[in-house]
């Protein structure tokens, strides 16, 4: 098959590179490897980086530049055995939806994983939670999850958390059906939701909170429909419908792989973090730790904002670009899988999907994976937790894994910062994907970036029309 030259790529990418490109492209530029063939350099292999390069590929050359060891980004699914042999777990990203998730379900069902219904290799459990305040004997609130679990429904208790529960629910549907702003903020919105301060302050705003790994002063000011939507978005039409906490049998991690394994002209270059790009003529030279400098037609940033103002290092002439990279928020959140089940309510009934500690400013989630994952064959379950362990007085003693991650903080700032970057997007061969760039993070959004990118790039490729 005749591969596209680099003439014949660049002309594709026409308005954004601009005619300096088309007229330097015949130039060599000292670049022994230079075969006039379309390159294209991702920095970033995580979701958004390794699907650039899969849909750039068979009809460009990609270099793909990870500074970690291995590729995955947030996506990084470890491994336990249990009675069937191992146990893939993910311990960053991890759920799914069908109905959130379009574009992943049509990715996940042109590999084999699984349906575009959701059906094939994975797991679905309802989204149950308890929130407890720290110190108290009983929860704030256990949700009920029909038909299996009625019985939150019928305590006085419970009662006030759950009605106050299902009005943020709805709040949050009508965020999304609506269209409301991006830019409302949590602070500004809870107020419409009708519900008594002393439950906002105790349930719905460290709720919200704990859903975005945990400090309450920093949801506030976090965009109301970006910080609800999984929520919003995984509810069906009534108020009675529970959430459905989709998982992947073989990780996440193994959709990142199928893609590198479809790749024939990827250049895979891990525990190679970029430290600078340098303009030479119409191409850009790649400057990574341990790597020889590479010659590409453009660069493909595919890494939280900040991280990417850092991977330009001096390149000049891009300061309105460098601005807007350094104007997405990011904050770090760490994650530890572990035995002991020190963060969930003794009483075992009370426990569940979910379990919410709330302190005074801070409320982090305990998953368990006993109800996460698909069960054995012989019915048992796996009875490890999944917590979210930034801001904990207490850490776990029965520790398996521990990782720290990159989350975008959606506040008005990073709003502007992304529309700028949507301005930019291909100006001087940069382009950006990510699930950073847009206004929530997700597979979906990480892999719809990708597809934004490669239809600039390589219009003509085969790949794109598989995710419509
Ligand atoms: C704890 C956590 C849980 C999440 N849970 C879910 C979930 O359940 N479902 C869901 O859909 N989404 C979830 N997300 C969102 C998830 O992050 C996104 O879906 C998606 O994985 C982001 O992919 P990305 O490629 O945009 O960025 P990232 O995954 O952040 O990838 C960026 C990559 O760039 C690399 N890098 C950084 N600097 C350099 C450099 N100088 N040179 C080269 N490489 C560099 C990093 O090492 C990283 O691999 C979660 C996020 C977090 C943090």
């Amino acid at each position: 098959m005749d591969r596209p030259t680099r003439r014949t790529v660049l002309r594709g990418m026409g308005a954004a590179l601009g005619a300096a490109a088309l007229a330097g492209c015949g130039d060599a530029e000292d670049d022994p490897e230079d075969d006039g063939a379309a390159r294209v350099a991702v920095v970033g292999g995580g979701m958004a980086g390794v699907a650039t390069a899969w849909l750039l590929d068979p009809t460009v050359e990609v270099h793909l530049f990870e500074a970690r060891d291995v590729l995955g980004g947030n996506v990084r699914t470890a491994h336990v055995d249990g009675p069937d042999g191992r146990v893939a777990i993910d311990m960053g990203a991890q759920y799914y939806n069908p109905r959130v998730y379009p574009t992943y379900a049509r990715l996940l069902e042109h590999l084999g994983v699984a349906t575009a219904a959701g059906e094939g290799a994975v797991f679905a459990a309802p989204g149950t939670v308890t929130l407890t305040r720290a110190g108290a004997e009983q929860p704030t609130l256990v949700s009920p999850s029909l038909p299996e679990r009625t019985w939150p429904l019928t305590e006085s208790w419970n009662q006030p958390a759950v009605g106050a529960f299902a009005k943020m629910a709805e709040g949050a549907r009508a965020l999304e059906r609506d269209d409301v702003d991006w830019s409302l903020t949590v602070a500004d919105w809870l107020p419409s939701l009708g519900v008594e301060q002393p439950l906002i302050d105790g349930l719905v705003l460290p709720w919200i909170a704990a859903i975005n790994s945990g400090s309450v002063t920093r949801t506030l000011d976090f965009s109301a429909r970006a910080a609800t939507i999984f929520l919003s978005r995984a509810l069906g039409d009534g108020p009675l419908e529970s959430v459905i906490y989709y998982t992947l049998t073989d990780g996440m991690g193994a959709v990142l792989q199928a893609m590198v394994d479809a790749c024939s002209r990827l250049t895979v270059r891990a525990g190679a973090p970029v430290q600078g790009l340098e303009r030479r003529g119409a191409r850009l030279r790649v400057h990574a730790e341990g790597v020889a400098p590479t010659f590409v037609d453009a660069v493909v940033l595919a890494l939280p904002g900040p991280h990417a103002a850092k991977a330009l290092g001096d390149l000049g002439g891009v300061d309105a670009t460098r601005a807007a990279l350094e104007g997405v928020a990011v904050y770090e959140a760490t994650l530890a899988l572990h035995d002991d089940p020190i963060y969930v309510p003794a009483e075992e009934r009370l426990r569940s999907l979910l379990n919410a500690t709330l302190t005074d400013a801070h409320c982090e989630v305990s998953m368990s994976m006993a109800e996460a994952l698909t069960p054995a064959s012989d019915g048992t379950r796996l009875d490890l937790w999944k917590s979210w362990v930034t801001h904990r007085a207490e850490q776990p003693s029965a520790l398996r894994v521990r990782e720290t991650y990159t989350h975008i903080h959606t506040n008005p700032a990073t709003l502007r910062a992304q529309a700028q970057l949507a301005a930019l997007q291909g100006e001087g061969g940069l382009y950006f994907a990510g699930g950073w760039t847009a206004p929530f993070d997700a597979q979906e959004t990480a892999l719809v970036s990708a597809l934004d990118v490669a239809r600039r790039l390589a219009p003509t490729s085969s790949r794109l029309a598989l995710l419509g």
